[in-house]
């Protein structure tokens, strides 16, 4: 008797009309039809064999061929006489041991950061990321490295607008005299200024549209990430406000800067203070298992969650918002995309939060 096994680093989510199979290992996601779904489901339970017996010549081609191709995808293997007991499931528990893992901050001076250098290292803070709406010189962007050069963070992200200064001899400098900004994003951007990829120790991303702080929250195939941590902490969590802090430009301690309600302002009170609020963690658990049509859909363990734009026409028995992300245009009971902002059903919403503009 043939037994086959699914290799415990492939995790199957089931949506309304397809599944996602997701390779953990090799970071990297597939969509199949349900009829796979149920084939899987009856190899988990029987023999090759046993299940073969139950279909009619026709039939059993099919499984055959389903079979084969788990194997050619290296979702599987076959042992003789018994499934293998040797590998056990992986855990699906998240452990994150930081307080906070993530600080996200609107500023449009370099100044602010200073308000928060304690608490980031007080609640263990990996990464950092700072939105800043106006132009910074080489002098800002070293001293924005260097306030947390002796800092418990692990990276710092940074999006600001582009300029002309931000050429190849500007990166170069950078690249020699900061150790902790791994990413920046350039928004505004006409022409790429540097021709050849050079090899810097962080990324560097040009973008020619202006990229507003409210944009935010679009949820496309792009974004999607088949990452071990991030689909462990979406199966247990939520995917965009867990463990997240998010300061507004007026220094309104948020769980994200575009969210409304705020627990305290940075001029006058700690990031610590904040956390210890009574409804600060209050969207930390909300799963995309409980969010409206999220809860159907064959992405919601690699897709971020945004509840600072919903549909906004569902909230829980604890008074949470828990209906679909605003910006997104997937349809899982179709498998379909949309332009969202298009969606007339949406209309109620995009005015809620004052982007009818979109619409027209
Ligand atoms: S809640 Fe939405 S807008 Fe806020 S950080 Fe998350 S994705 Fe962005
Ligand atoms: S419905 Fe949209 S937001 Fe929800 S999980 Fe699917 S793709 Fe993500």
């Amino acid at each position: 008797m043939r037994h086959f096994n699914l290799f415990s680093n492939i995790l199957i989510t089931k949506g309304a009309g397809r599944i996602l199979i997701s390779d953990l290992q090799r970071k990297i996601s597939d969509l199949y039809p349900l009829e796979l779904y149920d084939v899987i489901e009856e190899l988990k339970n029987e023999s090759i064999e046993n299940i073969l017996e139950n279909y009619d010549i026709e039939s059993q081609q099919i499984i055959h061929e389903y079979i084969d191709f788990l194997l050619e995808k290296e979702y599987g293997f076959i042992t003789h006489g018994d499934w293998d007991k040797n590998f056990l499931p992986l855990s699906n528990e998240f452990q994150e041991v930081s307080r906070i893992s993530n600080v996200f901050i609107e500023i449009d001076n370099v100044i602010i950061l200073d308000k928060i250098k304690n608490s980031i290292n007080n609640l263990g803070v990996k990464y950092l990321v700072i939105y800043c709406n106006k132009e910074l010189s080489l002098k800002e962007y070293q001293d924005i490295d260097n306030k947390f050069k002796d800092s418990v963070l692990e990276g710092i992200e940074i999006y600001a607008p582009f300029h002309n200064a931000l050429n190849k001899e500007f990166f170069q400098i950078l690249n020699q005299t900061t150790t902790r900004i791994y990413n920046f994003v350039f928004y505004n951007c006409d022409e790429i200024p540097l021709k050849t990829k050079e090899a810097f120790r962080f990324n560097i991303n040009f973008n020619h549209e202006n990229l507003k702080i409210s944009a935010c929250g679009k949820v496309d195939l792009k974004y999607f990430n088949t990452n071990l941590p991030k689909v462990l902490e979406a199966i247990n969590h939520n995917s965009c406000l867990h463990k997240k802090i998010g300061i507004d430009i007026h220094g309104n301690i948020k769980n994200c800067p575009l969210m409304p309600e705020n627990y305290g302002n940075i001029h006058h009170s700690s990031l610590e203070e904040a956390v210890m609020q009574n409804n600060f963690k209050k969207y930390w658990n909300l799963t995309k298992d409980s969010i409206e049509t999220c809860k159907d859909c064959e992405f919601r363990y690699i897709c971020t969650d945004c509840r600072a734009y919903t549909e906004n026409n569902h909230n829980n028995k604890d008074g949470l918002d828990v209906s679909k992300p605003l910006k997104c245009g997937y349809n899982p009971y179709t498998c379909t995309w949309e332009d969202w902002s298009k969606n007339p059903l949406k209309q109620k919403a995009l005015e809620h939060y004052n982007m009818e503009n979109i619409l027209n």
